[in-house]
């Protein structure tokens, strides 16, 4: 059997609208192999449980002989590995346990933000293996100089990967900001006060991180992306029942909308800037030019200074004095809570989802702006009468942008393996 060859799209094994196009035969079997590849790949990462080839050939609808041949293209490629066999489920020989290769394929985040810079490397499993983050102040600072700090933070993580035998098959830099995920120029990030970034350019630079490819993807964006995965791994719920409005609270504030797992980007890939929604048009001038953005009144900057605290206190020290009585630090939650649900209650309405996941920072004090937001989805969003609406706290943490640039790089992997496997 022919491991080109599916099973499942009609006599030609081509799907139907494409199969009389004017591709020749190698270019089609080589984008059929790509395509199997990745879909055998990809079942094997997403599986919430260890899983087999013959359980791989059931939900893929390829034959078992084809499943087999790709499974062993996959193994020798490090990118899928054999457990021992555990006894079959029915009579016969037993399944051989399947799951991603371990510490093999290294996808590298990076993330610049107002308060940090931090990268971490993740592998197939989405295990995290290394993390380092420098707590500093890039509001409005030299991209230049910030990018050169980043790579200088990421270049022993390089020679240590590397050492290893694993390989680093790319990098995503997430930034609070105007950035479409594909690309390597940040447009426009007003706290950090950068426009016109080539990020990639400037990181490669870096004898480390040259030859890796590199690009960028706003924050919130990655948040989302690495949030739906995470939920899928954790609850084995399918990436395509993955539906929910994401904002996350740093010192500005982005939101992202998955529908069927996948981002909603928009035309430009620059949807989701909740953040500059206005709350108070008579409020606060806003780092991007517009006075009273949501930022103003719920970014982390805005939350410490109402509650008088230091810019410098992180989210869980915001946390404790809040918890710890102080009259001053729950007021400013309880304001940022209002005016987080106005604005998500108006985006709910716009694109009807039923699931709002407090991401970033705010997954640090969910439980603390949960009771405030809802109060506002509750009269405010339409569809409260007939559905549900529930507001969460993000399970992938409160950096789960970084951990969304590094499975963004794991997810290219898992949709053009062929490279990896040549
Ligand atoms: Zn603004």
């Amino acid at each position: 059997m022919d491991p080109m060859n599916p099973v499942t799209s009609g006599r030609t094994g081509l799907p139907r609208e494409r199969s009389r196009a004017a591709m020749s035969r190698p270019a089609r079997q080589s984008s059929l192999r790509e395509h199997n590849l990745s879909l055998v790949l990809r079942h094997i990462v997403d599986s919430p449980t260890r899983t087999t080839r013959a359980r791989v050939s059931e939900a893929t609808g390829l034959t078992k002989a084809t499943v087999s041949e790709l499974v062993d293209l996959l193994v020798t490629a490090k990118l899928v590995t054999e457990l021992e066999p555990e006894p079959g489920e029915r009579v016969g020989r037993p399944g051989v346990p399947l799951i991603p290769a371990a510490r093999t394929f290294v996808g590298l985040g990076l993330e610049v933000q107002a308060d940090h810079i931090a990268a971490r490397a993740v592998d197939l499993q989405g295990t995290t293996l290394y993390e380092r983050v420098t707590v500093g102040d890039f509001r409005l600072s030299d991209p230049g100089d910030t990018l050169r700090q980043l790579a200088r933070l990421v270049t022993p993580m390089v020679a240590t990967i590397t050492s290893q035998g694993s390989r680093i098959a790319g990098a995503c830099v997430s930034v609070p900001g105007l950035a479409r995920l594909g690309s390597s120029v940040v447009r426009y990030a007003p706290n950090l006060g950068w426009e016109d970034v080539d990020v990639a350019l400037v990181l490669r630079s870096s004898a480390a991180l040259q030859g890796i490819s590199i690009e960028v993807g706003n924050d919130a964006d990655l948040g989302a992306l690495g949030e739906s995965r995470t939920r899928s791994r954790l609850a084995g719920v399918s990436r395509m029942d993955q539906n929910f409005l994401y904002i996350a609270g740093e010192v500005g504030i982005g939101g992202a909308v998955v529908l069927s797992g996948d981002l909603a980007g928009g035309m430009h890939g620059w949807s989701g800037e909740i953040g500059h929604a206005v709350v108070d048009p008579d409020g606060p001038m806003c780092n991007c030019g517009a006075r009273g953005c949501l930022e103003q009144f719920a970014g982390k900057d805005a939350l410490l200074r109402r509650a008088g605290l230091p810019l410098t206190y992180s989210t869980e020290e915001l946390r404790a004095v809040a918890l710890g009585g102080n009259l001053e630090a729950l007021a400013a939650l309880n304001d940022a809570a209002g005016a987080l649900g106005r604005t998500t209650a108006a985006a709910m309405n716009l694109v009807d989802v039923d699931r709002l996941i407090l991401g970033g920072a705010y997954a640090v004090l969910h439980d603390l702006l949960r009771p405030g937001i809802e109060a506002e989805l509750s009269t405010r969003v339409m569809a409260r009468r007939w559905i549900p609406l529930h507001v969460e706290g993000a399970v992938s943490g409160e950096m789960a942008s970084l951990t969304g640039a590094a499975l963004r790089v794991i997810d290219g992997v898992v949709a053009h393996p062929t490279p990896w496997v040549a």
